[in-house]
This record gives C-alpha cells, structure tokens and sequence, in this order.
C-alpha cells in the first residue's frame, strides 16, 4: 500500500464523504481512468468539451465542465455572474467596477462554502430572517423578500438547495427571471436522488454545481458546473491557461459564446481552481457509472456493507436512512467515549457523529471500503468491550 511507504495508515470511513477524511474509494474503473488519462496528453479545452457533451447528457443543461470540486464550481459561477463575456471585466476579478457585485441569499442558508462567491468578488448580501431555525418564529425568507432586496448593484441570487430549502427554487427562479438575473444552485450534497442532475437545470436554475468527489463517486478534488452556454462559457474562460496568442484560439462548439469576447482574457481569477486530465476523466468515467446505476441497486450495494459490518460485529444496530443512504444506528452506554476510542484506534475508524449527543454512533456507508465492513465490525465490538 502506497501510504504506507510514506509512514501514513489508512482509516476506516464509516463518516462520510467529507473532505477533511478524503471521502471514499473509488470505483476501479474510476482509478483506472484515471491512471489511464495520466499516460497521454491532451488538449484541456478538446477534453472540457467533450466533458461538456457528458454533462449536457446527464443534466439537460446547455453546457458544462469539470471542475476542481463544487466550492471551484461556486466559485466560477459567480465570476462568470460578475463578468459574463465581458474580457475586461474578467481581467478585473476580484475587483468590480460598475458595483453590480452583491449576490442574495436567503439567511437560512448561509454556510462555510458560500464564501467561494466572495472570493470571485462577490458581495453576499442576506435576505429574511429564518425565525423557524431559532424557534422564535414560524417563518423564513420569502420570494417577496427577495424581489424586495433586488437593486442595480444585484448580479444574482445563490440558492442552496435542500429537500426542504426555503424559499423553493421555482419561486426564487420566477423572481430572478422578472428582474433578469441568474440563479445559482449550490446542489454539491444532492446527490442521490440521481434525478437531481437534472431537476434544478429543468427547474430554471441558470448555473448548479455538483460535488465529484460525493455520491457520484469521482475523484476528490473533482466536481462539475452545469447551465446556461453563456455563463458557463464565462466560467471556463475564468479558469482556463490561455497563456497562448489569441490567433492560435479557436472556441469549440460547445463553448461557442467564447468567440463573443471583444478581446482575449488574461489568465483569470479561477486559475487556482484549475483541474487536471485525470481527474477530468475520473469524474466522466463516474458520472456514466452514476447516471447507469439505479437507486435501488445503489442502496443495495450500501445496504451490502452494513450488512457484512453488522454480521462481523454481532451487535444489535437499528436501521436508518439519510434521504437514499441506508445507514446503521448503534445505541451504547457512552457514545462520545467510544467516538474518542475507536478514532485513537489503529487503524483510527471515523464514525458519523451526526447522533452522538443521543448515544448514538450512526455507521454511514458511502466512504466505506468493501474490505474495511467486517474490521469495522470487530473493531466495533472490541471498543464496546472495553
Ligand atoms: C460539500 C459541499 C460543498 C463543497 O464541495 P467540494 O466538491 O468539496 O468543493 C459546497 N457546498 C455544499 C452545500 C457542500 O455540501
């Protein structure tokens, strides 16, 4: 094993797909496109076409491309709101002269990604007050609230989606749509249900970003932008080496909005969100592997892994779900203690803290090796032993 040469010992990822833990392994067919890709070179502009094409297949968007990860994808989504073809204005990034800068969110909303918008430039500017998360109330931002916060300095509005994301996306679209400014979706965690590579695009949203690195199952640093022609050719504008003369420039077809720029951008404020062939091809290779596999197989393949957790461990778990991942829910006498021992363990185990203060360890199988299940398993009843 690699990690080993390098003194590093792998962990158990019973968690998730978190970054901080590397999220899971991925698919052999993934790792060998990945390998494969790294043995020839390519034009990077041919191949986001092509990626283009993959995701124009399994999103119904007009374009798209791969991407370092979704906080790259926000982060180039907002550029291209803040410049669209305007080469000038993309030289300027994260500098914006015409003040047209703020980006609407509902308060609710607000996370630890949202800062990729600010880091392109953007100004977040919050929208409501989310009495219900507080108890004080029963309300949260309205779509009224947001026409209301609309001004001339508005260059769009982010949505971060949720299955019970407020205010819905229809109505926020409808909202954008009257005052004519773009919607991003931060859809990175969405992933399954797999039918949402396609709904918040059907739905009106004119740029969403996905993880790679979640439930599609692609490399890490992996994720993909999707949307309308113009602004996600601004996007890859952004993010692109163009450190080439501007005659030697042709735009594909897929991005055919690049030939629109008055003249040629310098290297631009996406440049640090660059992606490489590998994990371009890694993503593709899994998006294909995503989009054939339906949910009930999927679950079937998660539900495979706690099952042989659950039989090497001869404890008794209670089944759970988080939307389609089936997870297994272990109830003991003191759940931050045994948090604490099986992650001092060798090798460590990460369990799903998200029920700790019930004293419940929450077993998630997405990041799960196959070939970790039934170590787990032991490891599990050994720290309740002890
Ligand atoms: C995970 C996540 C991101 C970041 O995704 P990366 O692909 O790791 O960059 C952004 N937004 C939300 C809501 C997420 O859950």
């Amino acid at each position: 094993m690699i990690f080993a040469e390098f003194g590093i010992t792998p962990i158990i990822n019973a968690y998730g797909t978190n970054t901080r833990l590397s999220a899971g392994p991925l698919a052999d067919e993934v790792a060998e496109a990945m390998r494969a890709a790294a043995t020839a070179s390519v034009d990077i502009l041919d191949l986001q076409a092509a990626a283009c094409r993959e995701i124009q297949r399994a999103t119904g968007a007009e374009a798209g491309f791969v991407t370092s990860g979704a906080s790259a994808a926000l982060l180039l989504a907002a550029a291209a709101c803040l410049a669209r073809l305007d080469a000038g204005a993309m030289n300027r990034l994260p500098v914006t002269r015409e003040g047209r800068c703020e980006f609407l969110i509902s308060r609710s909303q607000r996370n630890m990604y949202d800062r990729a918008i600010e880091t392109a430039g953007g100004r977040l500017v919050d929208v409501g007050i989310p009495d219900r998360v507080s108890g004080a109330g029963v309300r949260d931002a309205s779509a009224a609230e947001f026409a209301d916060a609309i001004t001339p300095r508005t260059a769009g509005i982010l949505h971060v989606a949720q299955p019970r994301a407020e205010p819905p996306l229809r109505e926020i679209i409808a909202v954008a749509r009257a005052a004519g400014i773009p919607v991003i979706v931060d859809a990175a965690a969405q992933l399954p249900p797999a039918e949402n590579l396609r709904r918040f695009i059907a739905e009106g949203a004119d740029l969403v970003a996905f993880s790679g690195g979640k439930a599609i199952g692609g490399p890490q640093a992996s994720g993909l932008l999707a949307g309308q022609g113009v602004l996600v050719a601004s996007a890859l504008a952004q993010m692109l080496d163009l450190d080439l003369p501007a005659s030697q420039f042709r735009a594909p077809a897929e991005f055919s909005a690049l030939s629109q720029l008055a003249f040629f951008p310098r290297t631009g404020i996406g440049r640090s969100c660059k992606v490489g062939r590998e994990e371009v091809m890694g993503l593709l290779v899994a998006l294909r592997r995503f989009t054939a596999e339906d949910a009930a197989t999927r679950r079937a393949r998660w539900q495979a892994r706690l099952d042989a957790v659950r039989v090497a461990s001869g404890l008794e778990f209670e089944a759970g779900m988080a939307g389609e991942v089936p997870l297994l829910w272990l109830r003991v006498p003191d759940a931050p203690a045994m948090e604490a021992r099986l992650r001092a363990g060798c090798p460590a185990v990460h369990v799903n803290p998200a029920r700790l203060a019930e004293g419940i360890l929450t077993i998630n199988p997405v990041s799960l090796h196959d070939r970790d299940c039934a170590r787990l398993g032991e490891l599990l009843r050994a720290a309740l032993a002890e």
